[in-house]
């Protein structure tokens, strides 16, 4: 039961499910293929990098935009899928991860009742954050077909209204991998031009994409004609090179744009931890740290590979993503022999019955039985681990 304390526009949302599996996992000493969390920290030179920062400059508040350094580093770093080089002055502010800058940009943007559109699933503080900004969020499906994801152009057009504000695009897609296409792309940019609309784009898959050589490498909808104006870009490090718990992100938008971010961003949290955003500006200016994210790559990859054909070999449909952590699979053929109808169950007793943990997709949508087909795997995980859990997979399935 949630605290009466909560206030009414939170309480709906209850607690993460990405925090509620994690603990269901740990009390049952389940294999955790639920959370995004890699069990491998990242590279050495980043972390020496922060460590020479802490000792070097000053430990105090940093401007609460970010550290000059960091902010050319991003620059750099985001010309070639943004397709410009952002101004570091005007354009850029460091946040507290992705999950901070989407808060800031939607709470910084928005009116109370102004529409934000979301496709369906979404990565669960979007549709927090539209709440926390009195916002009234309009769903567009994700539906599988074939072998990826689409959504009906149609429904797009329609979920654009004069009341809309913004419009989330994040692609790399969580949870299901999907790479938009240069179509789908095409399209979104010209309703949001259409419309007068700001697209907030979350891309932190953006350099563990698996399906470059298929035509698809990321993109960023910034770099389409006519939408620079008009987007605020957002990635962040910690998937780049496994440093989730840096929580270090950043925004990149014109000015316009970046005055709402930084008026909501200097009172969330003013500024982010100095020495982090001085070892990210040393490690990210050094070209051989492409190398380091080329490995992390191709190791992924791997494990995806892997995974992908076991899950299908066990009898989940599961989806190829083109990017990122996680799989989704389809899991009624397995659910059904044991009676089970809903993602949230099937999650519910993987943990405890066979000791791997995964995401119900429902969690991750709103409209009515949505998702519920879904579950989602995460495969950013050692070796060890991850021959464990699908060890434990086969043992329960074929255990019926
Ligand atoms: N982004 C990660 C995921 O989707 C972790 C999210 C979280 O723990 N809040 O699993």
């Amino acid at each position: 039961m949630p605290e009466p304390f909560i206030t009414s526009s939170l309480r709906p949302f209850g607690t993460s499910i990405f925090a509620v599996m994690t603990g269901l996992a740990l009390e049952h000493n389940a294999v955790n293929l639920s959370q995004g969390s890699p069990d491998e920290d990242g590279p050495d030179f980043l972390k020496n990098a922060a460590a020479r920062a802490m000792h070097e400059h000053p430990n105090q508040y940093a401007p609460f935009a970010g550290v000059p350094e960091f902010r050319d580093a991003i620059s750099a770093w985001w010309a070639k899928p943004g397709g410009r080089r952002a101004d570091p002055e005007t354009e850029i502010t460091v946040t507290a991860g992705c999950t901070e800058a989407i808060a800031a940009a939607l709470l910084g943007l928005c009116e109370p009742g102004d529409e934000v559109i979301l496709f369906e699933p979404f990565y669960d503080s979007y549709r927090a954050v539209i709440a926390m900004a009195h916002a009234v969020p309009r769903f567009v499906p994700l539906r599988l077909e074939g072998d990826g994801y689409v959504f009906d152009p149609d429904e797009l057009r329609a979920a654009f209204t004069d009341k809309t504000r913004a419009i989330v695009v994040n692609s790399p897609h969580n949870p299901t991998g999907k790479i938009y296409t240069d179509d789908e792309m095409r399209l979104i940019a010209d309703l949001c031009i259409e419309h007068g609309v700001t697209a907030i784009t979350d891309e932190v898959y953006e350099r563990l994409v698996y399906s470059a050589d298929r035509g698809r490498p990321h993109r960023s909808l910034a770099s389409y004609e006519g939408m620079a104006d008009r987007t605020i870009a957002m990635s962040s490090l910690g998937k780049t090179f496994s440093m989730t718990g840096w929580k270090i992100g950043w925004t990149i938008a014109p000015p316009p744009l970046t005055a709402a971010v930084q008026a909501a961003h200097q009172f969330l949290i003013f500024t982010v931890a100095r020495p982090l955003q001085y070892g990210a500006a040393d490690a990210m200016r050094d070209p051989g740290c492409l190398a380091w994210v080329d490995n992390l790559r191709d190791t992924l990859r791997v494990r995806r590979d892997r995974l992908f054909e076991v899950l299908n070999h066990i009898g989940f449909r599961a989806t190829l993503p083109d990017a990122g952590y996680f799989i989704t699979a389809d899991h009624t053929a397995v659910s059904s022999p044991r009676g089970i109808d809903d993602d949230v169950t099937l999650c519910q007793r993987m943990t405890t019955e066979a000791g791997v943990a995964a995401i119900p997709v429902s969690a991750l949508c709103e409209s009515p039985g949505a998702g519920r087909d879904l579950v989602r795997f995460s495969f950013c995980k050692s070796d060890p681990v991850l021959d464990e859990g699908i060890a434990r997979l086969e043992r329960w399935v074929e255990g019926v």
